[in-house]
């Protein structure tokens, strides 16, 4: 009979403990992954239960965000389904919008609950994992809520994909010279990997799709990357980041460094410097902020809004409350300066999502818990096809072997084996044969033939949503 049954046995812990994870994302999935099979006979004996809220019924891996928007990657393989990999765990598909931890009980809401009518659910635990990562964080520069466009989901990647291309279409079509400026300018604010990668993909698909336009060609498009500070990617440090500045001028794209957006107003995009660019793209990249839900929950929040931690990844200060990743302010045990934290990104999350499901079920055994430790080994981007910078493990890279770096490592990384194969088949075939070059952006709206159809108005203009 193993520990945690002794300690139920001799009412030590609940007679089942009933296990909160809120989020599906690197941290959730990954905790609950180990947790499912840490507790495996715990789960088969019903002394143990484990409960993921998340609004999606996937986790997106995030890093494989701008090869989806390239078209190299089809959408369904950048997510990973929570139903199939947790299969002993309950998947509800809702969001957590506050929790009472001093009484143990979340505040939930489902796809169902408008249709129900009875307002949110509460529900109860003994254990919470809080794991709702990051969102965009916005400023209040006029026009961008309505205008801009984030790149956080595969939603957004796809959209993104759509649109330009459907941006090339608008261009190719018109003799207005101003809708035509304004349609093939593509401005990208923020220099981290996340906008570097993108643009880079985005970039270096919509040059090769202009081959099978008659009247664009790739000198027509203005692509600008604005950054507030003088150096891109310090992933990367910041050689490389001098490299990868050079690499995107040369192939003619406009990198501003020490330039912020003033507005898109009026789809103009207005920089600190006093360039104005017409324009029906602008996409936000300018870094991510914890999810407000922390602020709605009794838990200590440090001055950036993260839930402050533990090195052993429980809530500073409360029982029975744990988190990790991007909404967690996790101390670096590993750095010299004391008070660091570790960085919010995938290669922490993945890590620390094993410590804290090792430290929940070492808890509910009676056994001390571990520290998170671990030194970061360095970041890769891809720069679009054949093209990346990395640094790792001290070693700079640059061109194709660094992005054949970042491919091998990120398929390494990809949760599941089905989905290793399914994405190194998709690369396989993409070397084969000539990329797609389509838009389907009217998959947003698949109703509108139908309204037409039916002698009614489609309910929303597709063109130039974001
Ligand atoms: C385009 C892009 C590229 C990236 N590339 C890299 C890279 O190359 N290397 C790297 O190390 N990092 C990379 N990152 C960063 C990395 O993806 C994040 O640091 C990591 O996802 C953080 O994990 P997390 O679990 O904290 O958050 P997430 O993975 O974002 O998961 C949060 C989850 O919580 C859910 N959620 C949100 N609100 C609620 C709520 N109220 N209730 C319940 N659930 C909720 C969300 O839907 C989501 O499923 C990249 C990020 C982006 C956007």
């Amino acid at each position: 009979m193993d520990k945690l049954r002794r300690r139920v046995r001799h009412g030590t812990v609940k007679e089942r403990a009933r296990i909160l994870v809120v989020g599906g994302g690197y941290v959730g999935m990954y905790t609950a992954l180990r947790l499912q099979r840490q507790l495996k006979q715990e789960l088969r004996r019903g002394e143990a239960e484990i409960t993921v809220v998340t609004p999606d019924p996937y986790m997106t891996y995030q890093p494989f965000l701008p090869e989806a928007a390239a078209g190299l990657i089809s959408p369904r393989h950048v997510v990973v389904p929570l139903r199939r990999v947790l299969p002993r765990c309950h998947i509800l598909i809702g969001e957590a919008t506050a929790v009472d931890h001093a009484e143990r009980t979340a505040t939930v809401t489902t796809l169902a609950t408008d249709e129900e009518g009875t307002g949110p659910r509460q529900l109860t635990y003994d254990e919470i994992v809080l794991a709702p990562g990051s969102v965009s964080r916005v400023l209040p520069i006029p026009g961008l809520a309505d205008y801009a466009i984030g790149f956080k989901t595969v939603e957004e990647a796809i959209g993104l994909r759509n649109h330009v291309i459907e941006q090339m279409d608008i261009a190719s079509s018109t003799r207005d010279p101003a809708i035509r400026d304004a349609a093939l300018t593509f401005v990208f604010v923020g220099g981290g990997y996340a906008g570097v990668e993108a643009l880079g993909e985005l970039e270096d698909m919509a040059r090769y799709a202009a081959r099978y336009y008659h009247n664009v060609r790739p000198e027509d498009m203005k692509w600008i990357l604005v950054e507030a500070s003088d150096r891109i990617l310090p992933e990367v440090g910041e050689a490389m980041g001098r490299y990868t500045v050079t690499e995107l001028r040369r192939r003619n794209i406009q990198v501003l460094l020490g330039t912020r957006l003033e507005s898109c107003a009026d789809r103009v995009a207005v920089l600190s410097d006093g360039k104005r660019f017409p324009t029906r793209t602008v996409v936000w990249t300018a870094g991510v902020k914890p999810h407000p839900v922390l602020a709605a929950t009794d838990l200590p929040l440090d001055g950036r809004g993260r839930l402050k931690c533990t090195p052993e990844l429980t809530v500073d200060g409360a029982t029975h409350a744990w988190a990790a990743g991007d909404a967690a302010a996790v101390p670096d045990v590993t750095a010299a300066e004391p008070g660091k934290q570790t960085a919010p990104n995938a290669q922490h999350a993945v890590r620390q999502a094993k410590v804290l499901a090792d430290n929940i079920a070492r808890s509910l055994r009676g056994e001390p818990p571990l520290t998170y430790s671990h030194r970061y080994v360095g970041s890769v981007a891809s720069l679009g096809l054949h093209k990346g910078v990395a640094h790792v493990y001290g070693r700079k890279l640059k061109g194709y072997p660094a992005w054949l770096m970042h491919r091998a490592y990120h398929l390494s990384r990809v949760p599941t084996v089905n989905r290793k194969a399914r994405v190194l088949a998709e690369w396989t075939l993409s070397g084969l044969f000539k990329r797609e070059i389509v838009s389907l952006g009217s998959l947003e709206h698949p109703r509108a033939e139908f309204e037409l159809a039916a002698g009614g108005k489609p309910s929303d203009d597709p063109k130039g949503s974001s």
